[in-house]
């Protein structure tokens, strides 16, 4: 089994454990420098980003943490780890860290007020089958995508100035990937199924 971690310094780490453990991978708190090392992949949970990304350097573990994702650790970020994993992020704080493992600008809490939190099913590409039930929670959207970034899923609709679009809330860049929602929230482990297979090739 492929020992993947979880970012373990803020958010529903348990629920990403217990989610990439029924997915088929061995899964590990990752709080310091050298179980980062011991890892084959890495999640980065739902959460606050701005706390999460004070803890990064509270932990020592930003360098480290860029370090792996630019050679190639996969990786996997919900929500607040989707911010975390961008190359930027809008309204976020200034001094907030970036990781940089995928080509891509967010937006945090991009869906306004009146939708804090909201569910939709979504088609997510490589995951055939039922829709994918979404659990949004103050969620980021993708602004803008790099080249190389892939879009998995767009949550259809949503309201802006221009009228009714489709915003991407689900991406891969190699072995990155981010999604904007909850997977681990749903007990629908398939989107971990995929991260899993994600490790297991890299
Ligand atoms: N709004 C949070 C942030 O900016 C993310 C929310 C979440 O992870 N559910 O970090």
């Amino acid at each position: 089994r492929p020992v993947v971690g979880v970012l373990a310094l803020q958010g529903d780490v348990r629920e990403h454990a217990a989610m990439l453990e029924s997915a088929g991978a061995r899964a590990v708190a990752v709080r310091r420098p050298e179980e980062l090392a011991a890892v084959h992949g890495l999640v980065l949970p739902g959460g606050e980003s701005t706390t999460m990304s004070r803890l990064l350097d509270t932990f020592e573990l930003l360098e480290p943490l860029r370090a792996r994702i630019a050679a190639g650790m996969p990786a996997f970020g919900s929500c607040a780890g989707m911010i975390l994993l961008a190359k930027q992020a809008l309204d976020g704080r200034p001094d907030q860290h970036q990781l940089d493992g995928l080509d891509m600008v967010v937006r945090r809490n991009a869906f306004g007020r009146q939708v804090d939190s909201f569910e939709e099913d979504l088609d997510f590409t490589g995951i055939p089958g039922e829709p994918l039930h979404a659990v949004f929670i103050r969620a980021p959207w993708v602004e803008k995508i790099g080249d190389g970034v892939e879009v998995l899923a767009r949550a259809p609709d949503t309201p802006s100035a221009e009228g009714a679009v489709d915003r991407i809330v689900a991406v891969r860049q190699q072995n990155a990937l981010a999604t904007a929602f909850h997977p681990e929230l749903t007990g629908d482990e398939r989107v971990h199924r995929l991260f899993v297979r994600i490790v297991q090739g890299a």
